[in-house]
């Protein structure tokens, strides 16, 4: 083991330069004129994993292509070891707007342990560090405790539409005891973190309808409900004073929050004050009896997204319009399931709209949340690999986001996802001047090398 750490120190300029090579392909997944920049990234990363010693292949999907690498068989035939899966994606946001940046997406910079680049963070260098430890391993000849298998996809900043139909395909090839994700974050350089839950999602639109046509508010306003008013009074009685959702049997499938959770809230280094100014608002809002970091990641939330009703140009247009429409999300904790909660959103929503409209609602997309349990072997094996990698005591935490690809894998290869993130709450992903901290890198590669030793320990294939 010490010859892996010691190669993983002796080759770390170089590992910055092969981050700076990747960075420097433009594989903007979104943008049809980059196809080609996004199939050379792939090729390079192909390349990359051949070097290293890997077995591995650039998967066509008909979308951008999925790169499957894996350590090469070690244990005897017959005999069944422990097998991990890394997950992470090759393509990157739009740098729009150009001006914006400091120097240019693609030209990578390094200022003092900053590398600057478009994907930096999110999230070439968060598998290359996977990878980089796998070289370690191999070039060193030290014998790995455990198989592994790295799926880099070029599709997960557009939705990764061809992932599940791969996962599903190559079910058999991609079984393994558990999946790697780097691709979340940790609160600060001093402080690595596992993220155990993540919050699902569901979303749906209303419309009231009203008059069959906007009409002149003088002459028929008063004797007709104003369905962008109706709409408001609607949407006002959703949420209670004390900042909870006011629909019944919302929280009913909600899981407490433990003692053991809400301490490691506690610890993360983030005031009221400074998260309050950041935000730029006058005073926080959230539900009462819970601190705004568990509001945000912990609580199920009800948001409007969006409101259109009438006359939005200039000037004023005397209408009472003929229909008012609202955009909603609701974030979702474990167990909530969205189905269940557009159900009983749906059903609260027939019983107090008023008789004056007619109510309209579709449902748009739905993610389920996601847990792991934090005490469980596999994560107190993450917990004790970030914590000798970093040299501190490793953080849990939960994310307000959802990542809906750890659901794929639980449903279609049945195990769970350890998310190790390695960007700080500064890289600007998906913003202008996206940095990665060199620090956080090196580190990564350490976590990387001691996780497969842990983790191996405490899985029984
Ligand atoms: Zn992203």
């Amino acid at each position: 083991m010490q010859a892996v750490i010691d190669y993983l120190k002796q080759n770390e300029d170089r590992f910055v330069d092969e981050l700076c090579d990747y960075v420097r392909f433009s594989s903007v997944s979104a943008q049809p004129e980059r196809r080609e920049d996004v199939r050379a990234c792939a090729e390079w990363l192909l390349k990359r994993c051949l070097q290293i010693g890997l077995e591995a292949r650039l998967c066509l999907t008909g979308g951008h292509p999925i790169i499957l690498a894996k350590t090469p068989a070690a244990a005897p035939k017959g005999t069944r070891r422990p097998r991990f899966m890394v997950y992470g994606h090759y393509d990157v946001q739009p740098p729009e707007p150009f001006d914006l940046w400091t120097t240019p997406p693609f030209q990578p910079r390094i200022e003092g342990r900053s590398l600057f680049a478009r994907g930096a963070s999110d999230n070439k260098g968060q598998h290359l560090a996977h990878l980089n430890a796998v070289e370690a391993y191999l070039k060193t000849g030290t014998p790995l405790p455990c198989d592994l298998t790295f799926v880099i996809e070029g599709e997960e900043e557009v939705g990764s539409k061809s992932l599940a139909g791969f996962l599903k395909e190559h079910h058999q090839e991609l079984h393994c005891d558990a999946v790697v994700v780097s691709d979340t974050g940790m609160p600060s350089k001093e402080q690595p973190a596992l993220t155990y839950a993540l919050r699902g999602i569901a979303a749906l639109e209303i419309t009231l309808h009203g008059p069959s046509r906007d009409l002149h508010s003088g002459i028929f306003g008063g004797s007709v409900d104003n369905p962008a008013m109706a709409l408001a009074q609607l949407l006002a009685q959703l949420r209670d004073k004390n900042g909870r959702i006011a629909i019944p049997g919302l929280y009913d499938d909600v899981q407490p929050l433990s003692k053991f959770e809400r301490k490691e809230f506690a610890r993360l280094p983030l005031n009221e004050k400074s998260y309050r100014k950041f935000l730029g608002v006058p005073q926080l809002f959230g539900e009462k009896g819970w601190t705004f970091l568990e509001q945000r990641a912990a609580r199920p939330t009800l948001e409007i997204n969006g409101l259109t009703s009438g006359y939005q140009g200039e000037g004023s247009k005397t209408i009472v319009p003929s229909w008012a429409k609202a955009k909603l999300t609701l974030r979702l904790v474990p167990d909530q399931d969205p189905a269940k909660i557009i159900k009983l959103v749906k059903a609260h929503l027939k019983k107090i709209c008023p008789p004056t409209v007619k109510l309209e609602v579709k449902s748009g997309h739905g993610a389920e949340p996601y847990l792991v349990e934090p005490t469980g072997a596999q994560a107190q094996a993450a917990l004790r690999a970030l914590k000798t990698a970093f040299q501190r005591k490793p953080v849990l935490m939960r994310e307000g986001g959802s990542i809906p690809i750890v659901n794929d894998f639980k449903k279609i290869l049945g195990v769970e996802t350890l998310l190790l993130g390695l960007a700080l709450p500064d890289d600007n992903a998906h913003s202008p001047n996206e940095k990665f901290d060199l620090d956080c890198y090196a580190n990564g590669q350490l976590m990387s090398a001691y996780l497969w030793q842990e983790l191996s320990t405490d899985t029984k294939p």
